[in-house]
């Protein structure tokens, strides 16, 4: 593995050769400390080194700072800039501690939720640093009080390992790592473009990548899901949430044109374009794939500021389902989604089978559909459904597509990340 910023071609020349090594080296300690997540004494010593060669990098560049033109007044903004910032505030205070030989004191904590679409009930609880997850979430299974401890029917345990530092109570320590590591990397790049240089953010691969504003890498982002364990607690298996980014590759997509005929179909996939209409330019597409292969694989397009991503999804029954929306749900949050379309294919049935207890691919008048859903940040959701039937040779027949702007309960945990009033909805 390749830290950002290890020599390569574009940092030959470079200006601040002992801040870039830093700013690389607690790149790469801060993977070390998530390595280590549950192992205590490892944990601690590379969250003590890490931390030592984040507050390094202001110390460099203070070393080096005669490559960069009218450092003092420059510095000083930044100065005032991480004066008010707790986080930056904790690691000088961090670094003094752990220089002077002494430990953190920390935490290993954790957030057990009970839900399904909602969450039913939160406990915080403390975690033994070596305690095997898997062991942690029988422990809390078997504890549960009434009425989970009869009632577990369809329902999921999570639980979130956190470990915090007492001087930081409100931050996990990666996301206060990764937030100091993008604050400093924002200085870092600055002082680069000041010396007339230019800084490129790299991947652990060594691979160049682009960062959003906050500076944080992209595998610093979405840690939450690393630090979580969901279980069925009906028979308390362990759910693993089978989502994967979805690329096609360009002889794919010349196969797809050819297959579906999509060289007639114009979708604007860019983070400008208006995601209802992007939905309404990829409906027509969706109807071809399921005539064509008689049926469609579940996707998600999902819109972050930099681009959309698609996430092929896939759950068996409902409490993967569960446990896959607020997979998404948290890489939602982390990766700044303001907008999600989604393609799948549905039973759908009556109002009255649903209320007989039966779900809708047990319902007497279950009928198949093709849905298209888009929703938005700001509580805004659409849904195109296209009820459709096969004929004896299993040629799908089309109904006319109903536009209705409920939103669908399911979304629940997305829609909390987002702040959108959930009680008030369907
Ligand atoms: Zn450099
Ligand atoms: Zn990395």
């Amino acid at each position: 593995m390749r830290a950002e910023g290890q020599s390569t071609e574009f940092e030959v020349n470079c200006p601040l050769p002992n801040t870039h090594s830093r700013l690389s080296q607690s790149h790469r300690l801060w993977h070390q400390v998530l390595e280590t997540y549950n192992d205590h004494e490892g944990f601690r010593a590379n969250l003590n080194a890490a931390i030592e060669a984040l507050r390094n990098v202001t110390f460099m560049l203070q070393n080096e700072k005669h490559a960069i033109p009218e450092f003092d007044r420059w510095y000083a903004e930044w100065r005032e800039k991480m004066k008010a910032d707790p986080v930056m505030l904790w690691l000088c205070e961090a670094r003094t501690i752990v220089v002077h030989n002494s430990d953190l004191e920390t935490q290993s904590t954790a957030i057990a939720t009970v839900h399904n679409n909602l969450s039913l009930a939160h406990i915080s609880l403390e975690l033994p640093p070596m305690l095997p997850f898997d062991t942690a979430c029988e422990l809390v299974a078997t504890t549960l009080p009434e009425p989970f401890s009869s009632n577990k029917k369809d329902l999921v345990l999570s639980i979130e390992r956190r470990w915090v530092a007492k001087q930081l109570p409100d931050w996990e320590l990666l996301e206060a790592l990764a937030h100091a590591y993008g604050v400093l990397s924002n200085i870092v790049k600055e002082a680069h473009e000041r010396a007339g240089f230019r800084f490129e953010s790299r991947h652990c691969s060594g691979g160049k990548c682009s960062i959003p504003t906050d500076g944080r890498l992209p595998c610093m982002i979405t840690t939450a899901e690393i630090r979580t364990a969901r279980i069925a607690l009906a028979d308390g298996a362990s759910l693993v949430c089978r989502q994967r980014p979805f690329q096609m590759k360009r002889e794919q997509t010349m196969k797809a044109v050819k297959r579906y005929g999509f060289d007639k179909f114009k979708v604007p996939l860019t983070v400008e374009g208006d995601p209802f209409h992007i939905a309404e330019s990829l409906l027509p597409l969706a109807k071809q794939i399921l005539q064509k292969d008689k049926y469609h694989v579940r996707i998600m397009f999902l819109r972050t500021p930099q681009q959309w991503t698609i996430r092929q999804i896939d759950a068996r029954d409902r409490a993967e389902k569960y446990a896959l929306i607020r997979t998404l749900a948290n890489e939602i949050r982390q990766l700044h989604v303001d907008a999600l379309i989604e393609i799948s294919e549905v039973w759908m049935s009556s109002v009255d089978e649903f209320k007989a207890g039966r779900l809708p691919s047990e319902a007497r008048d279950k009928k198949e559909a093709l849905v298209v859903i888009v929703a938005t940040s700001d509580g805004n959701c659409r849904q195109y459904i296209t009820m459709f039937k096969r004929n004896m040779l299993g040629q799908i027949k089309l109904e006319k597509t109903e536009v209705v702007s409920s939103t669908p309960s399911y979304l629940a945990p997305i829609l909390e990340v987002w702040g959108v009033n959930v009680s008030t909805r369907g």
